[in-house]
């Protein structure tokens, strides 16, 4: 299957993300990634960038050597009702957000913390995806989880980096098999992310690959297969 979307990629404004801009656009054009996405980390994770940064985004063109290119941000979670770290006058200037648990910006609390945290993020308009829901220093409840992402339209993500063997994320393989194994039997879509903080790793999806394949999880499940499944999530006519 081709995959189309990358919408989970770092450059330098991230702050421990290591090429520009220019460079990931034009590794993206090399690999072929017909849309790419923009989500720096937003301005609660220590290195990341002001707030102005995201609002500035609209200088940057919508299409670069035939690459459709998003503007989003990834936000931090900041507390257990789900709150996140940038504010809606500049969310609404931006294609999309993905909502993360990062450890620096919320402690791991109870289980059902976690869980409302999570569910309180995806009520917000604006978030399209929550970024590497697979995470053991953050336990959650999963079927709740999965059937949130089905009611809100947002995206759980599998993540490529996550599942690396050196990953400093505890217990993803398993946690992510049990998100796909939910998924599959409620009919809910994932999407891949590369999380990429390197140009190198742009659209690399190797190990998302892998684990869908042990899961036996259909094709037509995977957000990023689908012209319309990414429309349809993004709520726009991207392509
Ligand atoms: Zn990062
Ligand atoms: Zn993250």
């Amino acid at each position: 299957m081709e995959i189309l979307i990358d919408l989970h990629n770092h450059t330098v404004a991230s702050g421990h993300a290591y090429s520009s801009m220019e460079e990931l656009i034009s590794r993206a054009v090399k690999k072929n990634v017909r849309v790419l996405g923009i989500s720096d980390h937003a301005p609660a994770l220590p290195g990341g960038p002001n707030i102005f940064h995201f609002g500035n985004l609209f200088v940057v063109p919508r299409e670069i050597d035939g690459l459709i290119l998003l503007k989003g941000v990834e936000t931090n979670i900041m507390d257990f009702e789900g709150n996140i770290d940038v504010p809606a006058r500049i969310l609404k200037r931006l294609d999309y957000a993905i909502a993360s648990l990062h450890p620096p910006c919320i402690e791991p609390g109870t289980k059902e913390e976690n869980t409302n945290a999570i569910i309180g993020a995806m009520k917000n308009p604006f978030v399209k995806i929550i970024g590497h829901p697979d995470d053991s220093r953050y336990p959650m409840d999963y079927e709740a989880i999965v059937q949130a992402s089905k009611l809100y339209n947002v995206a759980l993500e599998i993540n490529n980096t996550s599942l690396r063997p050196d990953s400093y994320r505890v217990g993803v393989h398993e946690n992510a098999a049990t998100i796909l194994s939910l998924c599959k039997k409620y009919k809910v879509k994932v999407i891949f992310g590369s999380d990429s903080h390197v140009s190198y790793d742009i659209g690399n999806f190797s190990n998302c690959i892998w684990i869908t394949e042990e899961a036996n999880f259909p094709d037509e499940l995977v957000i990023n297969y689908s012209k319309d499944a990414i429309n349809e999530l993004l709520d726009e006519e991207i392509f």
